[in-house]
């Protein structure tokens, strides 16, 4: 379909969409629709999985804007609907990464370097070496095998593993894999993690590995200005084989790969500095393009309440496209991740518009970079519209379109958010629990880590991690539209009664809720 026929049909579904709120905002029959079509159109084809920066998110952000400005939403900072940041971005295809172990060159085949956050520009990079066997920290399975260690500033080797048995299937986000354990070491001031694994070249991969192919091929995006300490605590990741290990690194270790899953079966290590240096030079063309957030404001009526905010935020991007073979799917469709959150939260907008005037003032806060770690949600909280501890509650909706009757509130720093949301589900007809993972700290893989970060009371919506997961598979057809309209009343419900004045929700960090300095 070309630009103007895309228009055609921008305009066509805002009409539907708007024309009647009252009669159907409230019939669920109406809302199927609207639900359903903003998700078909999202993850339509054209927008190209909506990759941050590009031409399918730009296309997805005029498309919200007109949403909530036909919902009758006011634009948040006095010009147009778009708060717009600089990314520097450049493709893993166009870029030439070079590993130095100790002086010596690693060969292409013999590792995977995953970028997060690194400028080209910034590099050569060096870092000094700690090693901490598996590297797993798990505070309910009472492991911690980075304690007492000094990260700062280090990159942290830890091998394939833990202290039991490897799950091929279990999620890299996971403690035991490797992106949990890159989390763990970044929040303690570590600069990367080198991950020592026997799948580099296994023909049949885990799961962990498969994401880590698949996220190493993605373009490279970061706020061109940088985010110091708000940067989200993801590890720049460079997979290294056995082999490797045991010529370069083995005799600092005191033991070979192979020796050391020997050993640490019976119980971790004390981490410690290991006698050697890694060096990391990328070489890329780097662009810089800009990309949005869509910012849209329901202004409070109370004199005494209308300075405080209540925050409604899903991410509307997604990983955008792949090398495929002719035939081949290489659009990454996002439909669930996060289509399904977006076209919730457009829908409450319209509920809000015309329910009840809110007391509060309410902000719908649409997000682009989340898939690129953060970095429209981190650029928020670096450029707010309202102090940051004004806002009374923020309710994120990131996932939530395959549910199998029940959705997940995570709120790890203020239960009471996860108990308002209970309430509302048991009003709606839809179970409400805690995440099925807790160990997964999902607080920190999306957009509510920089406002956890500063201790604002909050509640992310989730139904759960399934097959399609970040795969070009997660598709429009797939979601589950009826949980989803239910859902969607749950937000309504929770995010009116603090637009109405509901009592701001006490925050206590867990202890495991670290942030880098
Ligand atoms: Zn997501």
């Amino acid at each position: 379909m070309t630009c103007y026929g895309l228009f055609v049909t921008l305009v066509s579904l805002s009409a539907c969409a708007t024309a009647r709120p009252e009669a159907d905002a409230s019939a669920s029959g109406g809302a199927r629709q609207r639900l359903d079509a903003a998700i078909r159109f999202l993850a339509d084809d054209l927008l190209e999985g909506r990759g941050t920066p590009g031409r399918g998110l730009d296309v997805a952000a005029l498309y919200l804007a007109t949403e909530v400005r036909a919902a009758g939403w006011q634009p948040a900072q006095g010009v147009g609907y778009l708060q717009t940041y600089e990314t520097l971005h450049y493709s893993p295809a166009d870029a030439t990464t070079r590993v130095l172990l100790n002086g010596h060159e690693l060969a292409p085949a013999e590792f995977i370097f995953h970028n997060r956050g690194i400028d080209p520009a910034t590099t050569p990079r060096g870092h000094h070496l700690l090693f901490a066997g598996h590297g797993v920290v798990w505070q309910e399975r009472g492991v911690d095998q980075l304690a007492g260690a000094d990260l700062r500033g280090k990159a942290v080797v830890v091998l394939k593993g833990a202290p039991w048995p490897f799950d091929p299937k279990g999620s890299a986000l996971a403690p035991d894999h490797f992106i949990g354990k890159g989390l763990q070491a970044m929040m303690r001031n570590a600069a990367a993690l080198i991950y020592v694994t026997d799948e580099l070249d296994a023909r049949d991969k885990s799961s962990e590995m498969r994401s880590l192919q698949v996220r190493s091929r993605l373009p490279v995006a970061m706020l061109a200005g940088g985010a110091g300490s708000a940067a989200p605590p993801w590890a720049p990741v460079l997979a290294i084989s056995p082999a490797v290990f045991d010529r370069e690194l083995a005799k600092a270790a005191g033991g070979t790969y192979a020796e050391w899953q020997e050993r640490l079966v019976s119980g971790g290590t004390q981490p410690r500095p290991l006698d050697g240096r890694v060096e990391i030079r990328i070489a890329a063309q780097t662009s810089r393009t800009p990309a949005s957030n869509v910012l849209a404001l329901l202004p409070g009526t109370d004199p005494l309440l209308r300075d405080e905010w209540v925050i409604l935020m899903a991410h509307y991007d997604h990983l955008g496209t792949r090398e495929a073979k002719p035939g081949e799917d290489r659009v990454f469709h996002g439909a669930d991740d996060n289509a399904s959150g977006v076209a919730a939260l457009l829908e409450v907008a319209r509920r809000l518009a015309v329910g009840a005037k809110p007391r509060r003032s309410v902000l719908c806060l649409l997000t682009s970079g989340e898939e690129r770690y953060l970095l429209g949600s981190t650029w928020y909280t670096l450029h707010p519209v309202a102090a940051i501890d004004k806002i009374v509650a923020y309710i994120n909706v990131d996932m939530v379109g395959r549910s199998a009757g029940s959705v997940s509130a995570i709120a790890a720093a203020s239960p009471d958010m996860a108990t308002a949301v209970g309430d509302a589900g048991a009003r709606h007809g839809i179970g409400v629990g805690p995440p099925r993972q807790p160990e997964i700290r999902g607080t920190y893989y999306t957009d509510e880590y920089p406002f956890a970060r500063l201790d604002v009371p909050g509640v992310h919506l989730f139904t759960d991690f399934h097959g399609d997961y970040h795969q070009v598979t997660d598709t429009a057809d797939k979601i589950r539209i009826g949980e989803l309209v239910r859902i969607t009343e749950v937000i309504e419900t929770v995010a009116a009664s603090f637009a109405q004045g509901a009592k701001k929700a006490a925050v206590k960090r867990p202890e495991w809720f670290l942030t880098p300095d």
